[in-house]
């Protein structure tokens, strides 16, 4: 039996799995994909994803990086990667040496620090792109994107051997086309990612949206988490098809949530969105599970 009971959705052939609860846990993970966004603490179910991508260090997104590290030896996996902004591998290197004086094994680890700008090859036609939060000091996001190569136009009506001439002689038959696929934030406070245009055509945004209340807008400031008065006005200028919200707070009922979204996106949003907690995962279309819907 796995350790967690996950949310999980499928989106176009890609499933999505985890859980996220502010301050209680955070892991979201693409198979397909070969990531895992946040660690949480490390459910069963993502051992076996080579790539984690942290976005910072706060507990309730990073508590599992020892055992996630550690299960994969003990079952005989090769290291797993963790992407981490570079302040926080020092602390995390200080972690698993504690670990390692504590449990008497080793824990191997393919630690990679990122900024905002980089980019880390995941497969051969895949990146993880890593763009600024502002949440903690060095807090970052991650959009996964394929490369692709596309014949330039004016090519288009040649022959394959004129084509292969063409190559045989040194020209540049291709254009790049960068397809971003999904996009992740973690926890971060307004900031205005339409200016990134990878994220703001991205297929999939997994965003948080911590706060829902009038209230709770100064708790949204203190903790550096988005409120839906600034999240409505951040997917007024994003083109996502579909809307993953994550991180809800438990101080909020859940059928109010789910109103309250009701009544602050214009419905053509409304209808992408997908509330991501556990495992009754929600679609604004009706506020039914729908049958794309694995559990
Ligand atoms: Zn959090
Ligand atoms: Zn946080």
């Amino acid at each position: 039996m796995a350790s967690h009971n996950l949310a999980r959705l499928k989106i176009g052939g890609l499933e999505i799995i985890g859980y996220s609860v502010a301050g209680e846990e955070t892991v979201v993970a693409v198979p397909q994909l070969d990531v895992c966004f946040d660690v949480g603490k490390a459910p069963d179910q993502i051992i076996s994803i080579n790539n984690v991508l942290l976005t910072h260090g706060h507990m309730d997104h990073a508590a599992g990086i020892a055992y996630y590290l550690s299960q994969r030896n003990f079952c005989g996996q090769s290291a797993g990667t963790i992407l981490a902004p570079k302040n926080l591998l020092g602390p995390i290197r200080e972690i698993l040496d504690g670990w390692v004086r504590l449990d008497g094994n080793q824990i191997p680890a393919n630690l990679v620090g990122v900024k905002a700008g980089d980019e880390y090859q995941i497969k051969p036609n895949l990146f993880a792109r890593v763009f600024p939060t502002k949440h903690t000091k060095g807090s970052v996001g991650y959009t996964v994107i394929e490369k692709r190569k596309k014949l330039k136009a004016k090519y288009s009506k040649l022959t394959g051997p004129q084509i292969v001439e063409l190559k045989k002689q040194g020209i540049e038959i291709d254009n790049p086309l960068e397809i971003p696929i999904v996009t992740y934030l973690g926890d971060t406070q307004y900031v205005d990612f339409s200016q990134l245009e990878y994220i703001v055509n991205c297929k999939i945004l997994i965003a948080e949206c911590t706060f829902y209340e009038g209230e709770h807008t100064t708790r949204a400031q203190a903790g550096k988490h988005m409120h839906i008065d600034e999240f409505a006005g951040l997917l007024d200028k994003l083109n996502n098809e579909h809307i993953i919200i994550t991180h809800a707070t438990l101080r909020t009922p859940m059928r109010d949530i789910r109103k309250i979204l009701k009544d602050s996106l214009p419905p053509e949003k409304y209808d992408k969105v997908i509330l991501f907690m556990d495992n009754r995962p929600w679609h604004g279309r009706g506020g039914q599970t729908l049958p794309t819907f694995i559990t």
